[in-house]
């Protein structure tokens, strides 16, 4: 049965003609969002987001060079991982954990180079926050553009509700993502969108999804990457939660509303993630969250019981 969206497996087979695994790393970025007082994303636990056969790598590296040691053993551990598991050595290099594109010019070459010297990597993905991207840096990411097929950007934008935006305190709007988009997209650098699909907040209903799709439209995204509002310990959102101030969505909302969400957005837009897969031990709510495939499953079954399909409300 064809998939009634646009799926990340389908659109990496179409165009490297096989599966292609990221191998994500640490190295050891902060946040612009977390210093100064800023306070950071109210939904942030300042744990930086990893993959699980990552734990306990690297953790020590603070200097340049012990950073550099830290991404190259991560691949090394990434690769094993990988070809154990899925028996692929097709991989892409991906710097997940925090704003991967704040520190200085001279330091973020000497990171990416380093990372691309373990290759060869089919892709180049950079995951960041839109006030972090500046013609230095695009012209930066753009000069690795002939060591990969494609070099990416992730953009934390969560939402096209600007009173969304300061209530989960991300330090950015709208206008400073679109802009972000523009000048990567200038310069032939691919963008995927972070968005999460929120239910739970006060006056925050699925009408801010549909909003969102059409913006991720009118941008022209290459990807997104829905994230569930679940809760974290030791982050603002548990105290809002424990509070009685936040809800989380049963799975099946939360389904409903990426229903809602996948008939407004372009089908040409590739659907990157539909859930967040953050391990128990940093949850307080759900604690046992319904497990990804089978979030796959029934969504697939929505859309073929209703008949829809990714756009078919544009
Ligand atoms: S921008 Fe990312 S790393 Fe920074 S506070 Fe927000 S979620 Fe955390």
């Amino acid at each position: 049965m064809a998939e009634r969206y646009t799926t990340y497996s389908g659109y990496l087979q179409e165009r490297y003609g096989r599966a292609v695994y990221r191998i994500g790393v640490d190295a050891r970025f902060t946040c612009p969002n977390r210093e100064g007082g800023l306070g950071g994303c109210v939904f942030c636990d300042e744990v930086a987001s990893k993959a699980v056969y990552q734990e306990g790598v690297g953790e020590g590296a603070k200097d340049l060079e012990g950073r550099i040691r830290s991404v190259a053993e991560q691949i090394a551990r990434g690769k094993e991982f990988i070809t154990r598991r899925y028996g692929s050595e097709h991989f892409s290099l991906y710097y997940q954990s925090h704003t991967n594109t704040y520190d200085s010019i001279g330091n973020l070459r000497r990171i990416y180079q380093s990372g691309l010297d373990e290759g060869p990597f089919v892709e180049l993905i950079v995951s960041t926050r839109p006030d972090c991207v500046t013609k230095e840096i695009v012209e930066l990411l753009a000069s690795f553009k002939d060591q990969v097929q494609a070099v990416v950007v992730e953009l934390g934008l969560e939402s096209s509700d600007e009173r969304l935006l300061v209530r989960l305190g991300r330090n950015h709007d709208t206008e400073c993502y679109r802009k972000s988009v523009e000048l990567l997209r200038s310069a032939g650098i691919g963008v995927y969108t972070h968005i999460i699909i929120m239910l739970g907040l006060p006056k925050e209903d699925s009408s801010t999804g549909v909003k969102t799709a059409h913006l991720l439209n009118e941008v022209g995204t290459d990807a997104v990457k829905i994230h569930d509002l679940h809760i974290l310990r030791d982050t603002v959102l548990e105290d809002w939660y424990e509070s009685g101030e936040v809800t989380v969505a049963s799975s099946e909302r939360h389904l409903a509303s990426i229903v809602t969400f996948l008939r407004n957005l372009d089908p040409g837009i590739v659907v990157a993630r539909l859930i967040c897969e953050t391990p128990r031990t940093r949850r307080v709510a759900p604690r046992f969250p319904t497990p990804k495939q089978q979030i796959i499953t029934r969504l697939s079954a929505l859309l073929e019981e209703g008949g829809y399909r990714q756009g078919d409300l544009l």
